[in-house]
């Protein structure tokens, strides 16, 4: 059981989705937490999956890694970065997971031997769940996103154990509703309707919103703010106006703005007000937003493009907000272009490559686009453009430098191909039984490793440290077999595991390349607004000596 008292918030989509939900999550979080409140955050995705690793990026976006290994929706890297601190296991549930532990439960009798229902039994391992999340962080207020939108069938069964909790304990639920308001081209007028039926539609689930957050591209005017008042229920000084912004990290502060903070804590009952302080979050939300910031070229060669544009931001979220940060910090603005690398297997010409500052490959999986991706390598280390790889993009790099400067010919990765006559990276024998019984899911090398840095290398002084603790998601390692002939042709590992085993960092030195560096591990997944992840704020600033 969570604390006596403890508070609960709940964050319901109406009308569509992709309108901000996770954003208005994170900031509720953000500015309870600044007002000096434990805040926990936790997100439900409604689909069946078990955890959001078996589905491609194109389909659902980043899988994000806690530092647990749980993979993750995309939504708790955005919590992770409001709230500045690593989230659990506890926080994050899918129905696939809920219904996992029902059915183990059931298969060990642990109902007595009852018929064992969507109701009471899914109901309360939801509940459990949602109790779980806040006694284990300890906290005083959980703030509760449930994916999908008002009228999915889905989501329908978490929406009823959140009516169960506010029936149960009025006085410390609340339900804040993120709607949208459409402005229609051919009117050019906002309508309100949508949210009036989308709220009329929670209605019909026994639930009643406290807050509407309206999501529009003006912002609201009075006219509306009272007709969505009248006709939804809510005071009009709980229907917060949330324009679209430039960017995500505008949020928080537009929330404070409307009060947003101090209107939650009132109708919590919550009476000890302090003020926010957002200071710090203010100075990096103008940093990031700076459009006069002298720009940093940096192009990403990657392979997630088929299904359009904002597919692609969605693949490489953390990636792009890991630049960001690194970019603000150093008072840059980053220009990311991206670049499918398989048109460089079709004989475009790689030296498109020469007019950026920085290259990145980031993760992946599989073999499209690999070898336009080797020789985007080949391009950057020759013409000693600042390079970074990450996971695949650092394996691709060994292969590259095994290929064309240890002289290993057939160097390749089993990954692509299975009998090469030179494995440089391979499968771990524990990860190919797991292929071997068709077990995917939650198999790979997940979460937080440590690994120790070699002094005098660019990883050493990138980190100041010797011991470093990186997120990991990956079946593929750098061959220990080949790691004496890559040094010896002037590869540096500058990282790896504390008994040397597992390559964590592969280099060049500074003497023969300005910034050649990969990771095995993720970093993006540890940067921070308020915490650059320093590999990135080193690549930028190797970046930054170059001409564009
Ligand atoms: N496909 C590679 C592996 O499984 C790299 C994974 C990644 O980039 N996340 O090892």
């Amino acid at each position: 059981m969570a604390k006596e008292g403890h508070k609960y918030i709940f964050v319901l989509g109406g009308v569509m989705s992709g309108v901000g939900k996770g954003v208005a999550t994170s900031s509720i979080g953000l500015l309870l937490q600044q007002k000096g409140y434990a805040v926990n955050l936790v997100k439900v995705d409604p689909y069946l999956n078990v955890d959001a690793g078996t589905m491609n990026p194109t389909e659902h976006g980043e899988v994000f890694v806690l530092k647990s290994g749980l993979e993750t929706d995309q939504d708790m890297g955005n919590y992770e970065r409001f709230l500045n601190r690593d989230l659990t296991n506890e926080d994050y549930m899918t129905s696939g997971m809920v219904y996992q532990s029902v059915i183990n439960r059931e298969r060990a009798l642990g109902y007595g031997g009852k018929c064992v229902e969507a109701i009471p039994h899914v109901r309360d391992e939801i509940l459990r769940r949602f109790e779980a999340a806040a006694e284990y962080n300890g906290s005083r207020i959980s703030v509760i996103e449930i994916g999908g939108t008002v009228g999915d069938f889905q989501n329908a069964l978490f929406i009823e154990a959140a009516r169960v909790l506010k029936m149960e304990h009025p006085e410390n639920v609340l339900f804040v509703m993120v709607s949208y308001l459409p402005t229609p081209g051919t009117l050019g007028e906002m309508k309100t309707k949508p949210t009036q039926t989308a709220v009329r539609e929670l209605n019909s689930y026994g639930v009643q919103p406290d807050f509407i957050i309206a999501r529009s591209r003006e912002p609201i005017d009075e006219k509306r703010r009272e007709k969505i008042s009248v006709s939804c229920n809510v005071r009009k000084d709980r229907i917060i106006s949330a324009p679209d912004i430039t960017s995500i990290y505008e949020a928080p502060l537009n929330f404070d703005r409307g009060n947003l903070g101090d209107e939650l804590l009132e109708a919590l009952n919550l009476t000890e007000k302090r003020k926010a302080s957002l200071a710090a979050w203010k100075k990096f939300a103008r940093a990031v937003n700076n459009d006069k910031a002298p720009e940093v070229a940096i192009a990403i060669v990657g392979k997630y493009f088929d299904t359009g544009d904002f597919v692609l931001s969605d693949a490489y979220l953390s990636v792009i907000e890991a630049i960001k940060f690194s970019a603000a910090k150093l008072g840059k603005r980053a220009k990311i272009t991206w670049i499918n690398s398989k048109q460089f297997e079709k004989g475009a010409p790689v030296s498109q490559l020469a007019k950026y500052q920085g290259i990145i490959v980031p993760g992946g999986f599989g073999e499209t686009g690999i070898e336009g991706k080797i020789k985007a390598i080949q391009y950057a280390r020759e013409h000693k453009i600042p390079y970074f790889g990450l996971c695949y993009g650092m394996q691709l790099m060994v292969v590259e430098y095994a290929r064309h400067v240890a002289n290993i010919k057939d160097a390749h990765t089993t990954e692509i191909k299975k009998n090469t006559a030179e494995p440089v990276v391979d499968i771990m024998p524990e990860q190919k039984q797991n292929l071997f019984d068709g077990k995917y899911g939650a198999t790979m090398r997940l979460g937080t490793y440590p690994a120790y840095l070699k002094k005098g290398t660019v990883a050493r002084a990138a980190y100041k440290k010797e011991l470093v603790e990186e997120r990991h998601r990956h079946r593929y390692e750098i061959n220990p077999e080949y790691v004496d002939r890559l040094q010896k042709a002037g590869l540096v590992f500058s990282g790896t595991s504390p008994d040397g085993v597992l390559m964590e960092i592969a280099e060049l030195p500074k003497s023969t390349h300005p910034f050649m560096l990969g990771t095995q591990f993720h970093p993006e997944l540890q940067a921070r607004p308020l915490d650059p992840h320093p590999l990135f704020t080193e690549f930028l600033k190797a970046a930054l000596k170059r001409k564009a």
